[in-house]
């Protein structure tokens, strides 16, 4: 078993192009103060170069370089193989719940950079029990980092666990069990991962099943690198609240007019989805479509530092994609608050801070 991260689908994209780069605009300090909400982001995909070091300082049997400089050229990708190696290496240094805790808090110090104040993290536990870390210390260890995360650097966590696909069944069974059995409290949601193609979704039903009915919200990858039929099966066989990706939606009218009616949130991730081709151009981005549909969008970055980006470069792409302006970035910002699972008191704060700081920033600049 490969632990391929989001989309594990890379396997049919070789020659996997550098994420283009982007202007920056006049709306990026805008951006950068904004208090944001992330809905789409994976837990070991999210360990900057910055995390790596400290992790392979810990672990100087690894091959991973500690030295910055030679950290920052062994992450800039080249190709598809270059990336698996990456991402199994740093999946190699996780060695203990301490490895677990400190990637965690220093994700969440990441976010607290790009004022994040609320993240589900898609935590994939099943790769890290695999691997002999025990359950309870892992539990314990995301746990304890969230709860720091929180009082020291403001940024609220909750964990979505994942069933990595391409591990099959068992992986399903295991995820499922951790997530029931051993459930943490910032556990709110259910996912399912890696590739779709040659990985029907309808098969994890019974999963799906249990996770709901102890009350963890349903949030499958669909709709990335395969068809709208897959969207329509998360819908119908995993009962989705929310879409991981969603991305060829668009080419069913009538599920894009299913999602706007029923207000089933995608989470949409725009660079990711050129990194890895899932979309070929970015000029091309059906993110539009599905604005033009009334489908309810958030705009997330999957596994920001692996593709070269971080949750603001995302919005920056977003408003210029859609022609936004600060009224409508605070807008998208306040649908991911919307499609989030916080409680309806947090939602308000939340929501309330970023009219906040869009009025006052628009008082203070005269716009
Ligand atoms: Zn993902």
């Amino acid at each position: 078993m490969i632990p391929v991260p989001c989309p594990a689908d890379r396997a049919r994209h070789p020659n996997r192009p550098t994420p283009p780069e982007y202007p920056m605009t006049d709306l990026h300090p805008f951006i950068a103060g904004l208090p944001k909400a992330e809905l789409h982001v994976h837990h070991v995909g999210s360990a900057s170069p910055r995390i790596v070091a400290e992790l392979a300082a810990h672990h100087p049997d690894s091959k991973v370089p500690t030295d910055p400089e030679a950290l920052a050229d062994y992450f800039t990708f080249t190709d598809f193989s270059h990336f698996i190696d990456v991402y199994l290496s740093v999946v190699d240094l996780i060695r203990t719940p301490e490895d677990v805790r400190l990637l965690t808090f220093e994700v969440a110090r990441d976010m607290a950079r790009q004022n994040i104040r609320y993240a589900e993290l898609t935590v994939t536990p099943f790769s890290s029990t695999r691997r002999g870390i025990p359950e309870q210390g892992f539990m314990e260890a995301i746990e304890d980092a969230r709860k720091a995360a929180e009082a020291e650097l403001g940024v609220v966590l909750r964990w979505c666990f994942d069933i990595p696909g391409e591990a099959g069944l068992e992986a399903a069974e295991e995820t499922t069990r951790l997530a029931v059995d051993l459930r943490p409290e910032g556990l709110v949601s259910f996912g399912l991962g890696g590739p779709e193609v040659g990985v029907g979704r309808p098969q994890f039903k019974p999963y799906f099943d249990r996770a709901i009915a102890e009350g963890l919200h349903s949030v499958p990858h669909a709709g990335e690198t395969t068809g709208p039929q897959t969207v329509w099966d998360a819908l119908t066989h995993l009962r989705a609240e929310r879409i991981g990706h969603g991305t060829n939606s668009v080419q069913d009218p009538k599920l894009l007019a299913h999602l706007a009616e029923h207000r089933i949130p995608l989470e949409v991730c725009p660079t990711s989805n050129i990194a890895t081709r899932a979309v070929a151009d970015i000029e091309q981005h059906p993110v539009r479509e599905m604005v033009q549909a009334g489908v309810l969008v958030t705009i997330n970055s999957d596994d920001p530092p692996m593709f070269g980006t971080d949750l603001n470069n995302e919005y920056g792409v977003a408003a210029r994609l859609l022609g936004l302006d600060e009224r409508g970035l605070a807008a998208l910002a306040k649908n991911a608050v919307e499609a989030s699972y916080l409680d309806a008191a947090g939602k308000r704060t939340l929501a309330t801070e970023i009219d906040t700081y869009t009025t006052n920033w628009l008082e203070r600049t005269g716009r």
